[in-house]
Order: C-alpha cells, then sequence, then structure tokens
C-alpha cells in the first residue's frame, strides 16, 4: 500500500532535515517542498496539499514565538498535526447503538466497494450485539439484488429486497418501515453506484435519502480511485448530507491519498478501511495511530 510509502517518504524528508546541523528558512521550505511532492504523487488533490503547508508553517510560526523549543521538534510536531487535522475534520461520527433505532444510507462510485462494505458493516454491528438488517435499493445493477442477499445470507443478516418492484425509493420506505416494525437497531440500505455524469441517479439517491431520513449516510470510497475523488465526494456532499467515509482496498497497490481528499470534500470522518475481499477483511479507523504508523 502506498500510502504507508507516502509515510516513508515523509519520514525521511525529517530524518534528512534532522541530520542538518542550521535548520532555517531555507531548510523548511525544502522539508516542505519534499512533503508536497510526496503528498501529490500519492494522489493528494492540490488544495489539500497547500493547505496543509499553510497549517505547517502556522504551527511552526506560532510555537517558535510561545516556547524556544528544538525547530526540529517543532517541525515534526507540526507536519504530524497537520497531517491529522486533515484527517479528522472534527466531527464524530455517527454510532449505532442497541435499543436506538437507526438507518443508514450507503451512497458511492459504482465498484468502489459499497455493497461489500454494506455487509462488512452490517456484520460488524451484528457481532456487537445489535439486530441488524439490510436493505437493497439498488434496482439499476442488473446481480445487486443477489449479490447482497448472497452477502447478507453469508454473514447471517436479515435481507430486504424486491424483484419485482422496480422504484428504489419505494423498497427503502417499504424496506425500513417494515424491519422498524419488526424491532431492528440498524437498518442498512444499500443504494445504487453511481458514476459521475447519471444526473438522474443522483436524483434517485436524493428521493431515496427524503424517503427514508437516515441518521448517517456513509459515502463509500475505494483508496484505488485517485485524484478524481475530491470531486467525486464533493458532489455527493453536495447532493445528500454525508456524515462518513469507508476507504476501501486498502489492501491493493494504491496510492490511498485519495482518503485525505474525501474527507476534506465530505468533512468527514473514515470510521472503516477496506483491506480485502472478505467480510473480516474491515477496521475501525483511528487517525491518530494511522497517522502516528504513517510517519512512522
Ligand atoms: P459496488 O459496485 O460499489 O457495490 O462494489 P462491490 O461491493 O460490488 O465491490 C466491487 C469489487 O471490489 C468486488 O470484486 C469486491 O470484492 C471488491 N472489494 C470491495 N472491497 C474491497 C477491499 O477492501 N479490498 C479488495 N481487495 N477488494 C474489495
Amino acid at each position: 500500500m502506498v500510502l504507508a510509502e507516502l509515510g516513508q517518504k515523509i519520514g525521511a524528508a525529517l530524518q534528512k532535515m534532522s541530520k542538518k546541523t542550521v535548520v532555517g528558512e531555507e531548510e523548511v521550505k525544502e522539508l516542505l517542498n519534499e512533503i508536497a511532492r510526496a503528498l501529490l504523487q500519492a494522489d493528494v488533490n492540490i488544495s489539500i496539499v497547500k493547505q496543509l503547508q499553510t497549517s505547517i508553517k502556522t504551527e511552526v510560526a506560532l510555537t517558535e514565538e510561545a516556547v524556544g523549543m528544538n525547530k526540529r521538534k517543532i517541525l515534526q510536531q507540526a507536519v504530524f498535526n497537520a497531517i491529522r487535522k486533515i484527517l479528522d475534520p472534527g466531527v464524530k461520527p455517527f454510532v449505532p447503538r442497541k435499543n436506538v433505532p437507526s438507518v443508514v444510507m450507503f451512497v458511492g462510485l459504482q465498484g468502489s466497494g459499497k455493497t461489500t462494505s454494506c455487509t462488512k458493516y452490517a456484520a460488524f454491528f451484528q457481532r456487537k450485539g445489535l439486530k441488524t438488517a439490510l436493505v437493497c435499493a439498488d434496482t439499476f445493477r442488473a446481480g445487486a439484488y443477489d449479490q447482497l442477499k448472497q452477502n447478507a445470507t453469508k454473514a447471517k443478516v436479515r435481507f430486504y429486497g424486491s424483484i419485482v418492484e422496480a422504484d428504489p425509493v419505494v423498497i427503502a420506505r417499504e424496506g425500513v418501515a417494515e424491519l422498524k416494525k419488526e424491532k431492528y437497531d440498524l437498518i442498512i440500505v444499500d443504494t445504487s453506484g453511481r458514476h459521475r455524469q447519471e444526473s438522474a441517479l443522483f436524483d434517485e439517491m436524493k428521493q431515496v435519502q427524503e424517503a427514508i431520513q437516515p441518521n448517517d449516510i456513509v459515502f463509500v470510497m475505494s483508496a484505488t480511485d485517485g485524484q478524481g475523488v475530491h470531486e467525486q465526494a464533493a458532489q455527493f456532499k453536495a447532493k445528500v448530507p454525508v456524515g462518513s467515509v469507508i476507504v476501501t482496498k486498502l489492501d491493493c497497490h494504491a496510492k490511498g491519498g485519495g482518503a485525505l481528499s474525501a474527507v476534506a470534500a465530505t468533512k468527514s470522518p473514515i470510521i472503516f478501511i477496506g483491506t480485502g475481499e472478505h467480510v473480516e477483511d474491515f477496521e475501525l479507523f483511528k487517525p491518530e495511530a494511522f497517522v502516528a504508523k504513517m510517519l512512522g
């Protein structure tokens, strides 16, 4: 996974600086440039790279004024804080609870791993003791019904769907109503995977959201998606109130920088990461630990 490579590059740049006898303005500039290069190579959006450079510079300037600390230490801390700040948008993600009925809607581009992640998410909270169900509101892609049904059966999660009803809004509304009556704690609604230009599908996503009024909307993105993620994530956020992000395929040869972009574009935290095709290949995301590991 190249995200680790990014961490190594930033770590190497910091180490190179720490070997210098003098750390002046030139050295700081060189370090910031090296970090920017590493981030851009990892597909992090240019506006985020600039934001990161500014926040490092500001923190360094402020800390220098406040305490006469070692400049290298200040810089290290500033780099760590700046990346952590981007990964942590400062909002607490929605967490489903037992005996508190909730509805969570999944959205994302086709092929991002949305359907797989729905099942992983369902299995995760079912293991935590929540009565969990999955609703297939994807009538657009042939095979979506069978895929989610099979996944749900394998994970022993209650499945709701229809092969006769063509309107996803009706399926979502009726499914949520029925499962609420059956006292499910967590009802997860999978929607059709969208492509960028398909405005009809975006409208349909909005209608599903209005019909079921979810407690959270999870945007699923693949770490393999690269630079395009920022714009895509922003488009989803403009249409529906995305509250969380799941980054999939971090096991693949992915640059992973798009994850930072998705957080920035949706102002939503990453809640889980997908690390494989199987239901257990799913981890809770902890920004602090992630950045610490990234920077070694
Ligand atoms: P959807 O179109 O967004 O619903 O995507 P799917 O859930 O059908 O996933 C598309 C493909 O990506 C499938 O072959 C999944 O097995 C695969 N996939 C999903 N998540 C991961 C992951 O975390 N790692 C890997 N390697 N493959 C994944």
